[in-house]
């Protein structure tokens, strides 16, 4: 199976660190999986490559990031969530919206997204993940990522993300490139770097026309010593435990009326979409004994 990959990486100058990835696969089988219409498909896109960027950047072995994008507009939440170890995962609550533009090409992701906030949970196998929330600046996802981490982590950081699709809808190429910069950068390259992020206005289609990810990332900041590369797939960890936990936190009511309607509990994976089955009867006697020892 083709796999999604990040490549970490400094500039030839040494001044700046550099993410770059490319998420197609992900992305292609995101769609596909919970039937993403084009925008929807564009914000959970480039909420992926920057979870992956940040997953592949953490410094533990078993870490995680999850990215959630809470915002007023019509596309809902979105909640992109990647493992060091090369796991991906996604979704977000509203599958099909219309192709809203602000000019040729471009997806107006802001008026999907709306006004809201960015929360960046990173599980660094610590007791309790580190959790920061930023308002959004504009809801394209890249600017309010940057923003993320000149607010919450002090980092001088500039941010490309997009997703490309041809006009029958089908997903050609996804990814971007997040640069931050070193303490120490000399003013000309800060600026120089900042012009070449400038000029990166559609990342998806010159990742597309580049051909490799390596060629992409250097032609928009030139020279770069690659340092590292992790390969991401699609997988879920939810498991029946977690969704009969799930169901047993419904209302007894709720269970009860799908017992006298002879329907089976069902819980559905919201970044997966795969469905757990519970005999209602079963669950009222577990609500029960829970209950009875004082534990639900
Ligand atoms: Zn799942």
């Amino acid at each position: 199976m083709e796999k999604s990959r990040v490549l970490r990486g400094m500039t030839a100058r040494g001044g700046a660190r550099v993410l770059a990835v490319d998420s197609l696969p992900a992305v292609r089988d995101l769609k596909e999986l919970h039937g993403l219409s084009v925008l929807p498909c564009a914000v959970l896109g480039r909420l992926m490559s920057a979870a992956m960027a940040m997953a592949a950047d953490l410094k533990v072995e078993r870490g995680r990031v999850t990215l959630v994008l809470e915002g007023d507009g019509p596309a809902g939440r979105a909640v992109a969530d990647a493992e060091t170890r090369g796991l991906a995962r996604g979704f977000i609550s509203t599958r099909e919206l219309p192709g809203w533009t602000r000019g040729p090409g471009k997806l107006d992701l802001s008026r999907a997204v709306g006004k809201g906030f960015l929360e960046v949970i990173k599980d660094l196998g610590l007791r309790e993940p580190v959790r920061s929330r930023v308002e959004l600046l504009s809801g394209e996802i890249a600017e309010d990522l940057a923003y993320y981490f000149a607010k919450s982590e002090q980092i001088p950081s500039a941010c490309a993300l997009g997703v490309r699709f041809s006009p029958e809808g089908e997903v050609l190429s996804s990814g971007g490139i997040l640069v931050q910069v070193m303490p120490g950068a000399s003013e000309e390259e800060i600026s120089e770097l900042e012009r070449r992020m400038r000029a990166l206005t559609s990342p998806s289609y010159s990742l597309e026309r580049a051909g490799s990810l390596e060629a992409f990332a250097e032609e928009a900041l030139g020279e770069i010593r690659w340092l590292g590369e992790v390969r991401f797939e699609l997988s879920c960890r939810c498991s029946e435990e977690m969704a009969r936990s799930i169901a047993l936190s419904m209302p007894r009511e709720e269970i009860a009326e799908h017992l006298r309607r002879g329907e089976e509990v069902e819980v559905v994976c919201s970044f997966c979409e795969r469905a757990y089955r519970f005999d209602p009867a079963r669950l009222l006697e577990e609500v029960e004994r829970l209950e009875g020892e004082g534990g639900r």
